[in-house]
């Protein structure tokens, strides 16, 4: 009865992996090296240096698991090629593909945190991407480091023109949940990813004979299971700093530190029962 019940439950993940979807716009750029501008606010009251870290993170996050994905699925070693190149900028400049920037708060906004937009071409080439990050959300919560760093790898994903999953543990679900963890991009993200830039598995140079339907639903070939792609531990914000008495209640409670104290208090115990015996014997 439980190997079946534990089949069923197989089967049933299964279904429900195969039925993972992420939809897609194919407005691709026409090139490999995508430059990112970063545009910190430093002077702004909101600001939080932290904000930059989560960005670059969530950059490499995305870099690393191209190389992952690629080097996993030999099919794909086109996708090696693509990579993030972010450059810290403190004035308005030109000739980048992806501009990042924040804002305090979205007014106009009801429940966005964060925005991307796009110009294409007339040949449907992607020219330029803008994200828009809010540091706090139209509820007043303050955006964390967790949170920056989630919301930085779900608009990027907007940029390589993938649009939003219908798994809720992906980073491309359509809302990005408060979390104590950094989400790890997916095989499904990656995926997607690579028939965006199908152009590159058999060409150097985009050309116009490279385009392909703008909108579609993207599903994982079978030969594909969904997976999360690892985040390395550089590109995980540091844990925050315990308090000593914080730090000082866990190394107490540890079993083996409980362990050694009570067992080390119970021989102290034991010796002076002994020793309070052997006074006794000797001045009765
Ligand atoms: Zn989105």
């Amino acid at each position: 009865m439980i190997l079946g019940s534990t089949l069923i439950l197989a089967v049933r993940q299964t279904e429900v992996q195969t039925e993972y979807s992420l939809d897609v716009k194919r407005y691709p750029c026409n090139h490999s090296t995508l430059s990112v501008s970063i545009f910190p606010e430093e002077n702004k009251s909101w600001w939080q240096p932290s904000y930059l870290n989560a960005t670059l993170r969530g950059i490499a996050q995305w870099n690393d698991a191209i190389q992952e994905f690629a080097s996993n699925h030999t099919e794909f070693s086109y996708l090696s090629r693509i990579s993030l190149v972010p450059t810290i900028t403190h004035e308005n400049v030109s000739g980048f593909d992806i501009y990042i920037g924040w804002i305090g708060e979205c007014g106009e906004c009801e429940t966005s945190i964060g925005q991307s937009q796009k110009i294409v071409n007339p040949f449907s080439v992607t020219i330029k991407n803008t994200i828009r990050l809010s540091a706090k959300a139209p509820s007043g919560h303050v955006m964390t480091e967790v949170d920056m760093q989630n919301i930085v790898v779900h608009e990027l994903g907007h940029t390589f023109d993938l649009s939003h999953s219908t798994y809720s543990g992906d980073v491309m679900y359509f809302i990005v949940q408060y979390r104590e963890t950094v989400k790890p991009l997916s095989s499904l993200d990656i995926y997607a990813l690579s028939q965006n830039y199908e152009w590159m598995s058999n060409s150097n140079q985009f050309t116009s004979s490279n385009m392909y339907p703008q909108e579609s639903s993207v599903t994982l070939p079978s030969r594909i299971s969904y997976y999360h792609i690892p985040i390395t531990a550089e590109n995980l914000p540091s844990p925050t700093p315990q308090s000593f008495i914080e730090y000082t209640t866990e190394l107490f409670l540890r079993p083996e530190i409980l362990t050694t104290i009570l067992s080390s208090v119970s021989l102290l115990v034991v010796a002076a029962i002994i020793i309070k015996n052997k006074k006794f014997q000797i001045n009765p």
